[in-house]
C-alpha cells in the first residue's frame, strides 16, 4: 500500500506547523575567531531499518475545520524534576522517535565560504553531540533517509523579529522499509552569522525541539529556555535531560483508531 493511498485514513489531520522563535536576544556578533581543526567527525552508522530512504512520502493534509487542536500538555512532574508540562504534543501524540535521523547542509569544500561553513558545521556538530549524550542519533548524507533537516540560513523574520535559529514541524506519513507510518519532519534553520559558542548553543536549542522538546522552560539554565540567559548554554541541564527522557518513555506518533 502506498503512503498515498493510506493517507485519506488519516483524515481529519492536523497541519502542523509549530514554529519556534528564538528570541533576538542571543548575541548576534560575527565570530571573532575561527576554530582550528579539520572537519568535525560525526559518527553517523544507523541501524538499516531506521534511516532507510523513503520511497513515498507526503505531508498531512491541512485540516478543514480547525477540530484538530492540538492535545493538552501533561501535568506537571510531581517532584518538579522536569518540564514536562510546558511540552505540546501533536494531536497525533508525542512527535518523538526510539531513533533519529539528521541531515546536515554540507558546507562549501573551499573557497573563502569554508571556514565559516567550518565554524557552522562545528557549532551544529558540537550540539548534535551533546543531543547524542540522550538520543540515539545518527547523521545520514541524503535529505531524504533523515527527519530532521538542518540548513545554514538565517531564519526569515517573522513578525518584524529576526531570530538566530528556528525548529518548524511538519507531520508526513512515509514509507521506508515497512507500512507507511507518521513521521516527525523537522526543519532547522541556524543562522551562521553569530560567534561560535552562540551558535552551538542556537543549535542545542533548536534541536531539541527538532526532537521532540516542543516547549520552553522556564529556567535560564536550561537549553530549552524561553529566554536565554547571558551565557550560551551549550550543554543540557539536569532538568533538560529529565524531560527528553520522561519524553522518550511516551508512546510517539499514531494516525489514531
Ligand atoms: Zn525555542
Amino acid at each position: 500500500m502506498t503512503a498515498r493511498a493510506l493517507a485519506p485514513r488519516l483524515l481529519p489531520l492536523l497541519p502542523l506547523l509549530l514554529p519556534v522563535l528564538l528570541p533576538a536576544a542571543m548575541p548576534r556578533s560575527l565570530p571573532a575567531a575561527q576554530q582550528p581543526g579539520g572537519q568535525a567527525a560525526l559518527a553517523g552508522t544507523a541501524p538499516a531499518s531506521a534511516c532507510a530512504p523513503a520511497t513515498a512520502s507526503e505531508p498531512l493534509p491541512p485540516a478543514g475545520s480547525g477540530d484538530g487542536r492540538a492535545a493538552p500538555p501533561p501535568p506537571p512532574d510531581p517532584t518538579g524534576g522536569d518540564y514536562r508540562h510546558r511540552l505540546q504534543p501533536t494531536a497525533f501524540g508525542w512527535p518523538r522517535r526510539d531513533h533519529w535521523c539528521v541531515w546536515i547542509e554540507p558546507g562549501a569544500s573551499d573557497g573563502p565560504a569554508a571556514r565559516w561553513d567550518l565554524a557552522w558545521s562545528q557549532a551544529v556538530s558540537a550540539a548534535l553531540e551533546t543531543w547524542r549524550e540522550v538520543l540515539p542519533v545518527s547523521v545520514v548524507d541524503e535529505p531524504e533517509r533523515a527527519q530532521v533537516l538542518v540548513w545554514r540560513r538565517r531564519p526569515a523574520l517573522r513578525g518584524g523579529r529576526a531570530s538566530h535559529g528556528r525548529a518548524e514541524l511538519e507531520l508526513w506519513l512515509v514509507q521506508r522499509v515497512a507500512a507507511p507510518a507518521l513521521e516527525p519532519r523537522v526543519t532547522v534553520s541556524i543562522s551562521p552569522g553569530q560567534r561560535p559558542e552562540a551558535m552551538e548553543a542556537t543549535a542545542l536549542h533548536e534541536l531539541g525541539h527538532a526532537f521532540g522538546l516542543w516547549g520552553h522552560s522556564d529556567d535560564p539554565a536550561d537549553a530549552m529556555a524561553a529566554v536565554p540567559g547571558p551565557t550560551p548554554v551549550r550543554g543540557l541541564s539536569p532538568r533538560d535531560r529529565a524531560t527528553v527522557q520522561w519524553l522518550q518513555r511516551q508512546p510517539g506518533l499514531s494516525p489514531g483508531p
